[in-house]
């Protein structure tokens, strides 16, 4: 990818929602239980030149009972509840180096349900500690790109793999192609048994290329499933 295409894809990846206010929330995948994770219209980035204020990115309502945050009259229903720390690893770009990043991010508590919610700039996944960009990345560079597995990690994780770690392989990866196999990662469709590993990656990029607003590489899967995976 050249440099005229890397600054494309910088540049849908903070525009690719114009039509949207800047705090639209985004409820995270299948959330059960009293934990939430809800990933907020801007990326990482944007929080850390500006770090919202719990106004800001106050859900509108309990995302477990649908209690509203704010009823009219009435007292504050989703309180702020502190702030915490969460990596986010992976290239920030989608040439660009592994990289361990670390953000904050902001939770509420539901005085009615008890239910806390994490809101969360847009790159944070529930439950990963990679960034859904660098995700979407391993999947293509892996099932389009068909890249060694090897070559793959040395791309995505700020980790350098040695010895006996090295050689199982990449269990984040192997994970990942799991999780979407099964539907449960980028509600991607779940996939027949019979498909390998690396048709059940490529498909997940290409849903996620295609789900780019603002496709900065035209024929670019790698680089549109970059931007694709931070689409709410
Ligand atoms: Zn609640």
């Amino acid at each position: 990818m050249g440099a005229a295409l890397e600054e494309k894809v910088t540049q849908a990846v903070r525009q690719h929602d114009p039509g949207r206010a800047p705090w639209v929330l985004h409820l995270e995948e299948a959330t059960r239980g009293r934990r939430v994770v809800i990933r907020s219209g801007r990326d990482v980035k944007s929080w850390a030149e500006k770090f919202p204020t719990p106004e800001e990115v106050r859900p509108s309502s309990c995302q477990r009972c649908g209690a509203a945050s704010r009823p009219l009259g009435g007292l504050l229903q989703l309180h702020g509840h502190g702030v915490r720390s969460r990596q986010v690893r992976g290239p920030a770009t989608p040439t660009g180096p592994p990289e361990l990043r670390v953000t904050s991010v902001r939770r509420y508590l539901c005085t009615r349900c008890r239910a806390t919610q994490t809101v969360t700039p847009r790159e944070v996944l529930a439950k990963r500690l990679f960034s859904a960009a660098a995700i979407a990345l391993a999947l293509a560079f892996f099932g389009v790109t068909e890249m060694a597995l090897s070559e793959v990690r040395a791309r995505i994780s700020p980790w350098v793999a040695v010895g006996a770690t090295a050689a199982a392989g990449w269990v984040s990866l192997r994970r990942w192609v799991v999780a979407v196999r099964e539907g449960r990662l980028f509600a991607v469709r779940a996939a027949p048994t019979t498909w390998t590993a690396r048709q059940v990656a490529a498909r997940a990029a290409m849903t996620l290329a295609a789900r780019a607003p603002v496709r900065p590489g035209t024929d670019d899967v790698v680089a549109n499933a970059f931007v694709g995976a931070l689409s709410g």
